[in-house]
């Protein structure tokens, strides 16, 4: 608790209960029926004699006039500051004065005991009695601001009259009033003036009646245990406070939604309450309780701040500043400091602080004790500080005291009028005294001057000084700046309205000033530029930061809350102010002093300094690496140490590239790794015009308006035109070029068209092209546009001379769209589309243009509607021509058919295109006219599968359809396999197992189809067992089908063995070529038996050719047997012939084997016989002759030759024979008799020769040209001199065709 303001300031004499009246200064106190007037420290300025007990007293609202009037008394006595005489008037009715009060325009009204009025007005002195008002006495009344009177009265009723004294409203009232005021209701409604009269009815209730409105009156009650009303006011925006007997403290509301609500609610005197008032401008209420204390108490915080010990405290009234409070005591009227007035001055952060009426104290924040304290003579009403000193003063005088412990005054100084503020740099003071500024030395009379000079220039309203210049801004807009080293005006900027706040920047570079209109700027006396800041309407300063930042700030400030602003001086957009995190709220009743590094020093009415932080400020201190905080205080140096992530380095780099510190930007755009833009940061950086630099970094951020404006600023204007052609952006390059460079507007014009023709917007397109006629392409593009248009005879024209085939091509496709089709198309033949140039003529039914086309038209859909469009009109041939080109055979055939009955042409059609659906029409057709077959080979060819086999079943045509699907599966190679199940299936349902066996065969199923056709084949159906070979030939993989055909064929099954050449075939055809061996001699040997020779003959002949013709060696066995079976076939060729040597010697080569030959052994013998008698063979004869005399052949023998062979045989052996002839042997050259087949030295089996019999000879060797056997070449030319077949394989052979062989080895391998 502040010890000064703790005891009474002064103790004036006076009564308990006495009546006190203050105004700002002076104070007036009823004592003896005397009313003394006391200044502030308590020195009495006069006195004033009333002829009874005070009962009145009143200042007027300027504090010129008091009024006192006393009991029983028609005399008021007047009493005026200025001259300090007492002036008696008279009411004039002869009543006693019971309440007197100053309205506004200096009336006072008097009201009587008897409830009658008088309104005096001070200024013509003319008294206006009012009888009547009331019928019994007035107690209490009170003045609206508008002039309003309200009077209660002890009649219980309340009445307001107009400042003429008519009377607006009378009410009447449940109980005594008193205590009637008026008051301001808080409502919704526009502002209003105080309109509310109040007033206490029966001390316990307070009545409300708002005037103007004619509302319902309101009436209050409160909690009982409150106790009566002491005293209550209004205060702030429609609240009431009262205090309570009971010692309560209540705030209550009159917003008529929460009328009666409690604010607050305090009970500062437990013991009782007996008087409270209020200083709503010093926010404070102060309560006399009957505990001898009185308390001070915040309004708004409803909180008690302050107690003072005043025994018997009652009648509480406050100085009008709300400073000095006044209590009647037991000791008399004790007057208390509540709060010091508001007289405070900074210099940087140095303050110069008020802390008593008349010591002035000097501060710094780093300072504990005060640098200087200062005892003035008088109570100040401003201070000032400086670096080197402080001054005080009142009125037109100045005391300058050093800044120093000993503070010795250093001068004095009376100007011409009053000061109302004085700034001092370390030698000069500037006092603003009457709209001038007085400016001159301190501390000696070096200089003086007095300015503005000129009357013109206005009345200054605010000053500033720097240790360089006075700054002053006027009331018609002027802001000077006048240099104190040469000590003259040096810079004078006009604004638009009057200037009300100046403060300057501690260097003097930055001028922040508020106007007339609530607006504030910022002046740069070095470039006279003006940059407007974002600041509260309702701003009553600004200050400068003296914190020397990387960035300009200041803080604009109400009575609420302060604002922080950061100026940037360059930037890509110049200058400019930006707010910085949300206003500071200011607490009640402070002011910034001084701002330093964000602190703000505050001072308020309690005397102290407070020092608070700014928002943005505080932000910082509580996350020190907050980027965003860092940032938007343009802290860039901090603010590198907190970026760690890219984001934030991105960040960072943007904002220092707006804001163009580059160092910062590209030391973050390098740790970004981004190339491109530190190369652009550095070109910015580099350029040496300002506003090119600032065009550049602002082209890098992509805000390219903001670039615009600096580049069109900067040197090279051009750059702006650059800048928005890369952008694309033509119709602002056009408008730049227009003025910059009109040389490029066509190429602009020209690529501004051909944005626009790609987005479709033709019509401007065109006009774009035409500005930019001359320029390359532009023809095409004006071309096209036009054609877009549907300008056709000018975009035509544009084409007259166009060799461009994708030009035509565009144009021709554009005339389309637009559906002039005849152009359309003419173009579209001129660019070589001639499809598409037919297909518009077909559309365009130019038929004779469409035929001229044709032949250079691929695409059938032309041809085809070429096609269609002769079948119009009849002329068939041409149709049928065009729809087989166009690749429709259907209608060709249809055509074909129906109209021009040439089926042939038809078939032929569907033969080449294998067309189903025209194949169904032909077969339809062919079917109708009776060709069944070549119907369904039509449709089998053409795979119509279902309609073939439908047709197949309606004509009883299955088993041909069959046979069409097997040709079709052979010649393709590939089974239409469903057809020939499905065929099979028939013929199964039919149950012919022949051709369903023979159809699941060509199908591939072979398992079923050998089960089938053996049993077709067991009821006697040869073919089916030919089938069934084939069928298990040509399952490879499922022996046991072959096994199972064989078995049939050789009547295991029904003991009937068939034809054994099958069970050849097949073993054959699956390349069991052992087993085809066997068989083959078993069945030669078969038909040997039966004397079927050639047969037995054939059958190895046929096997040995296939074996050959497979790889295999035909077997020893067969090889034997083929040689002796074609020894006895030679043999009778040779009889026949007349060769009897050869004859016989063939013959007894079978002779020796007549085992063989059962069925003709006598015969064979019996020829042999007489061959060898007839070569000469005489001992052969006789052996063969003997042989047929056995008792088993002698019956046999034919008798027509039995005596020859009896007489050979008793002839005996009588002649030898000649020996055979030798020839060599082919392996060896061994000389061995010519029919020897065993070489007897090499032991190799010899080949024979098929004509002769013989071994055959090396040096004559030939073979048949068809059977390839080997035979003696010179032996064969012989034998086809007569017979020209070959003995072996009957082939027809020429002499001619036989060649001579050098490499045997071939063949004589056996
Ligand atoms: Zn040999
Ligand atoms: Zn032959």
């Amino acid at each position: 608790m502040d010890p000064r303001v703790q005891d009474a300031l002064l103790t004036l004499p006076g009564s308990p209960g006495a009546l006190v009246a203050w105004q700002k200064s002076l104070v007036a106190v009823a004592h003896q029926q005397q009313v003394f007037v006391w200044d502030r420290r308590g020195r009495q300025v006069d006195v004033i004699a009333l002829s009874g007990t005070c009962n009145g007293l009143c200042w007027d609202e300027e504090g010129d006039l008091l009024a006192a009037s006393c009991e029983r008394s028609a005399r008021v006595v007047l009493w005026e500051t200025q001259t300090r005489r007492p002036q008696p008037i008279v009411s004039g009715l002869g009543e006693g004065v019971s309440w007197l009060g100053w309205g506004p325009n200096a009336i006072l009204a008097l009201a009587t005991a008897k409830g009658n009025l008088v309104l005096y007005d001070h200024r013509s002195g003319r008294r206006m009695p009012v009888l009547g008002k009331h019928s019994r006495q007035i107690v209490s009344g009170a003045w609206s601001k508008a002039g309003l009177l309200a009077l209660a009265a002890e009649d219980k009723s309340l009445s307001v009259s107009t400042p003429d004294g008519d009377t607006l409203r009378v009410v009447a009232l449940r109980a005594e009033p008193s205590q009637i005021k008026f008051g301001r209701v808080k409502t919704e409604d526009k502002p209003h003036g105080d309109d509310t009269v109040s007033v206490v009815v029966g001390k316990k209730t307070l009545y409300m009646l708002r005037v103007s409105e004619g509302d319902e009156p309101v009436e209050l009650a409160f909690q009982p245990r409150y106790g009566q009303v002491a005293a209550y006011e209004w205060f702030g925006d429609g609240y009431i406070l009262l205090g309570f007997t009971a010692g309560f403290l209540v705030a209550v509301s009159t917003h008529p939604k929460e009328i009666g609500h409690e604010l607050f609610q305090l009970q500062p005197h437990p013991s009782g309450l007996k008087h409270m008032a209020i200083a709503a401008d010093a926010d404070l209420a102060a309560t006399a309780g009957a505990d001898g204390q009185i308390k001070l108490h915040s309004l708004t915080a409803g909180e008690t701040k302050r107690v003072l010990n005043a025994p018997g405290a009652t009648n509480l009234t406050w100085s009008s500043d709300g400073q000095l409070i006044s209590a009647s005591c037991t000791a008399g009227i004790a007057v208390f400091l509540a709060c010091l007035p508001t007289v405070a001055a900074a210099d940087s952060s140095r303050a110069a602080i008020l802390t008593s009426l008349s010591e002035v104290s000097v501060t710094e924040p780093n300072f504990q004790e005060p640098l200087s304290s200062v005892r003035l003579v008088v109570e100040p009403s401003w201070v000032a500080v400086g670096p080197a000193h402080v001054a005080a003063g009142m009125n037109n005088r100045a005391w300058f005291h050093r800044l120093s412990l000993s503070a010795e005054e250093v001068a004095t100084k009376e100007y011409l009028s009053r000061v109302s503020c004085l700034k001092l740099n370390s030698r000069v003071a500037a006092a603003l005294c009457a709209g001038r500024v007085h400016v001159h030395t301190i501390e000696d009379v070096a200089a003086e001057a007095v300015v503005p000079e000129d009357e013109s220039d206005g009345r200054v309203t605010a000053h500033e000084i720097t240790n360089e210049a006075l700054v002053y801004g006027t009331d018609v807009g002027v802001l000077a700046i006048f240099h104190l080293q040469q000590w003259r005006l040096v810079q004078r900027y006009r604004h638009s309205c009057a200037l009300k706040i100046v403060s300057t920047e501690a260097s003097g570079s930055r001028v922040a000033f508020l106007d007339d209109h609530h607006q504030v700027f910022i002046f740069c006396p070095l470039t006279e530029s003006v940059i407007a800041v974002d600041a509260s309407p309702s701003t009553e300063g600004i200050l400068w930061d003296s914190w020397p930042g990387e960035a300009a700030f200041l803080v604009t400030f109400d009575s609420q809350q302060a604002s922080g602003h950061v100026f940037l001086r360059d930037s890509v957009r110049g200058s400019y102010a930006e707010a910085v995190a949300s206003p500071t709220k200011l607490p009640n009743g402070q002011r910034p002093l001084w701002l330093a590094g964000g602190e703000m020093g505050l001072h308020g009415p309690d005397g102290r300094l407070n020092r608070i932080m700014l928002e943005g400020h505080a932000a910082v201190l509580r996350l020190p690496d907050s980027l965003d905080a860092l940032l938007s205080l343009r802290r860039y140096k901090e603010a590198w140490s907190a970026a760690v992530e890219r984001p934030q380095l991105k960040k960072l780099a943007e904002a220092a590239l707006y804001d163009m510190e580059f160092e910062v930007a590209l030391r973050a755009f390098r740790r970004l790794k981004d190339a491109g833009m530190v190369r652009a940061v550095e070109a910015a950086a580099e350029a040496e015009d300002r506003f090119e630099s600032a065009g550049m970094a602002a082209l890098c951020l992509g805000q390219y308006d903001i670039a615009e404006h600096a580049f069109l600023q900067s040197d090279r204007p051009s750059a702006a035109l650059e800048m928005r052609s890369s952008l694309l952006e033509w119709p602002r390059a056009l408008e730049l070029a227009a003025s910059l460079a009109p040389d490029q507007v066509p190429l602009l014009a020209k690529q501004f068209a051909q944005q626009l023709e790609f987005t479709g917007e033709h019509a401007q397109a065109l006009a774009q092209y035409e500005r930019a006629s001359g320029q390359v392409d532009c023809r095409a593009g004006l071309a096209r546009c036009a054609l877009r248009c549907g300008d056709v005879r000018r975009g035509l024209s544009l084409l007259d001379e166009t060799a461009s085939v994708d030009l035509l091509r565009e144009c021709a496709t554009i005339l389309e769209s637009g559906r002039h089709l005849p152009e359309a198309a003419s173009l579209a033949e001129r660019a070589g589309l001639y499809e598409r140039a037919a297909e518009l003529h077909v559309r365009l039914k130019n038929w004779p243009k469409v035929a001229q086309l044709l032949p250079r038209v691929t695409a059938p859909r032309v041809h085809a509607q070429f096609a269609k469009a002769k079948e119009a009109e009849g002329r068939y041939a041409e149709a049928v021509a065009a729809y087989v080109t166009a690749g429709d055979p259907e209608a060709a055939v249809r055509l074909l058919l129906e109209k021009l009955r040439r089926p042939e042409e038809a078939v032929k059609i569907v033969k080449e295109t294998r067309n189903p659906e025209a194949a169904k029409q032909v077969a339809r057709f062919l079917r109708s006219a009776g060709d069944a077959t070549s119907a369904l080979q039509l449709l089998v060819w053409c795979g119509c599968a279902s309609e073939a086999f439908e047709f197949a079943r309606q004509a009883g045509e299955m088993a041909l359809l069959g046979r069409l699907l097997a040709a079709e599966a052979a010649s393709d190679g590939a089974a239409p396999i469903a057809q020939l199940l499905e065929v099979a299936r028939h013929f199964e349902a039919e149950q012919d197992a022949f051709l369903a066996g023979k159809f699941l065969h060509l199908a591939g199923e072979s398992q079923r189809a050998v089960q089938l056709l053996l049993k077709a084949a067991a009821v006697g159906h040869k073919e089916a067992l030919e089938v069934a070979v084939e069928a298990a030939a040509a399952a490879q993989h499922e022996p046991h089908l072959a096994d199972q055909v064989i078995q049939f064929i050789c009547g295991d099954l029904d003991g009937v063995p068939k034809d054994f050449s099958l069970v050849l075939r097949l073993y054959l055809t699956r390349g069991q070529l052992e087993e085809a061996a066997q068989v083959a001699v078993l069945m030669a040997e078969e038909e040997q038996k039966a004397g079927n020779y050639r047969a037995a003959h054939d059958t190895l002949l046929t096997a040995h050719q296939q074996l050959r013709a497979r790889g295999g060696s035909p077997p020893e066995a067969l090889r034997s047997r083929l040689a002796l079976l074609h020894s006895y076939i030679l043999a009778r060729l040779h009889v026949r012939r007349g060769q009897h040597l050869m004859a016989a010697r063939l013959l007894s080569r079978v002779a020796a084997n007549i085992s063989k030959f059962p069925a003709h052994a006598v015969p064979i013998l019996t020829s042999a016989v007489i061959e060898c008698g007839r070569a000469g063979l005489a001992s052969t004869s006789f052996r063969l002759a003997s042989m047929l005399m056995r008792p088993m052949h002698r019956p046999h023998l034919d008798p027509k030759y039995k005596r020859k062979i009896e007489s050979v045989v008793r002839k005996g052996l009588r002649d030898p024979e000649a020996p055979e002839p030798t020839s060599p042997c082919p392996h060896c050259l061994q000389p061995l008799p010519e029919y020897e087949l065993a070489c007897s030295r090499c032991k190799n089996n010899l080949p024979f020769c098929i004509a002769t019999g013989k071994h055959v000879v090396r040096d004559d060797f030939t073979l048949c040209p068809h059977c390839e056997f080997p035979a003696i070449a010179s032996g064969f030319s012989e034998l086809l001199e007569t017979e020209n077949v070959c003995p072996m394989c009957g082939a027809e052979v020429e002499t001619a065709a036989l060649s001579t062989l050098e490499d045997l080895s071939e063949y004589l391998k056996v």
